[in-house]
């Protein structure tokens, strides 16, 4: 079976043909804060174009959004144009003109799915999926479902408080663990205390090469994550965490400090809780977006 998979992020719209989580064509182009209206017709568009290159015929279309999806519509998206919200998912899937069934759901969740069908999480049964990159995403995918909650940000452990007089958060609350843990946090907390202006796979050299507020800033991180993890442990007693994203590259630096506070925060009856590394990169939310179109028929 093939499906078609869109994953609409701030920056850019990746979208791709897939044939059993396997990327067959794929291609993207730049959100540059766009309406739906005036994107998802050219991702549309795209799309048949590769299915007509690559003489295949998808049945299903999976949509990857950033943010939470409930009662068949996009309840939140900071990084997307205003009007992406609010807006039911069958008008948004729609403007694509694909001409057959699809289905959305939220970007970590779709990750999380992604790595379950073909990455980190084959074999296990419920995991936690958190994704380290500009921002902080996290889900849980229990039993090879998706937890959705009532409103579809079940699992979302960015947005925990973890330092409550911490830093302040692009939500407007304080000391979320994006707020301390994201890879723009990380340099931001790193130029406030050096006055240096770079960029966090820099930061994270120095770090190795024993730098201490390079190290000081991984640890705090780390540390914010690791009360994460213990959250997840706590609430779901997942089997694991996979860690994706940009910033899961510096995991050796985070681990320490995360791994020690995961010990602290949790209850032993829950723990170990081993932490992996996700296999997928880049692509997880496709891949996911597929197999949940796939696996609901639309
Ligand atoms: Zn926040």
């Amino acid at each position: 079976m093939l499906e078609y998979a869109i994953d609409v992020g701030g920056t850019k719209i990746a979208y791709a043909i897939l044939d059993d989580s396997r990327i067959v064509a794929e291609g993207s182009l730049a959100t540059d804060g766009g309406t739906p209206e005036e994107r998802l017709p050219e991702v549309g568009k795209a799309l048949s174009a590769l299915a007509k290159e690559n003489g295949c015929r998808p049945t299903v279309v999976g949509l990857s959004l950033p943010g939470p999806i409930a009662r068949g519509v996009l309840l939140q998206a900071p990084n997307l144009h205003r009007s992406w919200v609010g807006r039911p998912i069958d008008e948004i899937l729609h403007m694509l003109d694909l001409g057959v069934p699809g289905s959305a759901q939220r970007d970590a969740l779709l990750g999380g799915l992604g790595e379950y069908a073909a990455g980190a999480g084959q074999g296990l049964d419920s995991f936690a999926y958190l994704t380290l990159g500009t921002g902080v995403g996290g889900g849980l995918i229990l039993r090879g479902e998706p937890l959705l909650g009532t409103d579809g940000a079940a699992g979302e452990i960015g947005h925990l408080t973890v330092e409550p007089r911490g830093p302040l958060c692009g939500c407007g609350r304080r000391g979320c663990v994006e707020s301390v843990a994201s890879g723009t946090a990380i340099a931001k907390i790193y130029a406030e205390e050096t006055g240096e202006e770079i960029h966090g796979a820099e930061i994270a050299q120095r770090a190795r090469a024993g730098e201490r507020v390079a190290r000081r800033v991984f640890a705090r991180a780390g540390n914010a994550l690791g009360i994460a993890c213990a959250a997840w442990a706590q609430v779901a007693n997942p089997q694991a965490v996979i860690a994706g994203g940009s910033l899961a590259q510096s995991m050796d630096l985070l681990r320490p400090s995360l791994e020690r506070t995961l010990q602290r925060h949790a209850w032993k009856a829950n723990l170990p809780l081993p932490i992996l590394e996700a296999r997928l990169g880049g692509p997880a939310p496709l891949v996911g977006a597929a197999y949940y179109a796939r696996k609901r028929g639309r």
